[in-house]
């Protein structure tokens, strides 16, 4: 891979107008990529459903689909089991990833002679910033066709590009490019151009913030972006400062939740393996309050408790609990930790590492048990004082009893 600069995204303030922007960034985007670089040996598949990932017998999921395939409903990340039900016809292939990172690199070589700022940001997908390159392209608009030719010309794969004012605008056009096109979003018309799409295709937004907004009858950008600003963060919590800029077509680099979280995972590994019953349940309530006080944040409730327990070797077992409805309350959350790790633990073995998850997560206790919500309401105004309390004076000073302070290097992540 090529050595490329990488670069952030331009913060224009999409409240006031700039007149002075550009539309240089470019996003360029290979079409069904693994599938194109199969059939320049396969030619003769050409026009036909094709999915790359393995046989419909197979317990694997679908890497990639033609667009033909994908006429039958078939997509990524889909078991090739469900795509050989759906279209029994089509042609099943296996993946060579090797190859497909060849295929990236010479398409990056091929970038980098456009713009010294490229970033790929997968294999098949990257951000190019053409402003400054007029002398040896033309302007961006007839940077960006000679560009998207010159690939199909070298390569033979087929691509298509987005080009407008800001990252997350121009991924939108490329997608709607698709297959082998080119959209140019015009400086202003950012926000016109998002307007009648479905929430869906913005960037970061997936199912649990589609459903959310659907409670709300939002289906539509042009639909979020009419709702106030305070209103979505009273919703969302960050994730609504983020949702209204994109909304706007605005780039959302400089927030911390740039897409909607899947999950939210505290853990934490012991200096010393430990067989200490006490340390090891204070240490849990500890990373469930953690894990808890983000889910808050991010104005989430979930579903599916997940415990990681590591022993001394390496061994690692987790088992989940899903509850029968949402929460975000750490009396509840605890109690679910620590009946899992009670019931699952071997206590002959010691522990090297403990982890708590909180996945299935939505926005809002959708369906609240009515006998529990005068309760749930006493308990959500305590924790978010408590909340507060942390905010200003450190995690380690406000915790619920069973904690005792164990501030340590655990590493946390959304995936
Ligand atoms: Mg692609």
């Amino acid at each position: 891979m090529p050595e490329l600069a990488r670069f952030r995204a331009k913060h224009g303030a999409f409240e006031e107008a700039n007149p002075n922007a550009i539309s240089s960034i470019l996003h360029v985007d290979m079409d069904a990529f693994f599938v194109s670089v199969e059939l320049l040996e396969r030619p003769e598949l050409r026009g036909k459903p094709v999915v790359v990932g393995g046989k419909p017998d197979q317990r694997g999921v679908v890497s990639a689909a033609s667009y033909e395939a994908r006429k039958y409903g078939i997509h990524s990340a889909m078991p090739l089991r469900t795509a050989g039900q759906l279209c029994p016809h089509a042609i099943f292939l296996d993946g060579h990833h090797e190859k497909y990172g060849e295929w990236s690199d010479r398409v990056a070589t091929i970038l980098g002679k456009f713009s010294p700022v490229v970033e790929m940001v997968s294999i098949d997908e990257a951000y190019l910033d053409l402003e400054g390159t007029e002398r040896l392209h033309g302007p961006p608009l007839a940077a960006a066709d000679k560009l998207l030719r010159t690939i199909t010309r070298e390569t033979s794969l087929p691509c298509s590009g987005g080009l407008a004012t800001t990252r997350l605008v121009a991924k939108v056009a490329s997608d709607q490019a698709k297959p082998r096109g080119l959209v140019w979003v015009a400086p202003g018309q950012e926000q016109r151009f998002l307007a009648p799409l479905p929430v869906r295709k913005i960037p970061g937004i997936g199912e649990v913030t589609e459903r959310a907004l659907r409670a709300l009858g939002i289906e539509t950008v042009e639909q979020i972006a009419a709702v106030p600003l305070e209103k979505l963060e009273q919703i969302f919590g960050q994730w609504g400062t983020a949702l209204y800029r994109k909304a706007r077509g605005g780039d959302s680099y400089e927030f911390v939740i740039d897409a909607e979280p899947k999950s939210i995972s505290h853990n934490h590994t012991f200096g010393e393996d430990t067989s200490d019953s006490n340390v090891m349940a204070s240490l849990l309530s500890h990373l469930s309050q953690k894990a808890c006080k983000r889910l808050r944040e991010a104005g989430l409730a979930a579903r599916t408790l997940t415990l990681t327990i590591r022993y001394a070797g390496f061994e690692t077992h987790t088992r989940s609990k899903s509850l029968a409805e949402p929460t975000r309350l750490d009396s509840d959350i605890y109690r679910v930790f620590h009946q899992l790790f009670r019931t699952h633990r071997d206590p002959k073995r010691k522990v090297r590492l403990l982890g708590v998850s909180l996945s299935g997560l939505t926005h809002g206790n959708e369906q609240l048990d009515l006998l529990e919500a005068e309760r749930r309401a006493r308990l959500e105004k305590l924790t978010s004082a408590a909340d507060r309390l942390r905010d200003r004076f450190g995690f380690g000073k406000v915790q619920f009893g069973g904690s005792l302070g164990s501030e340590g290097p655990e590493q946390s992540h959304d995936e």
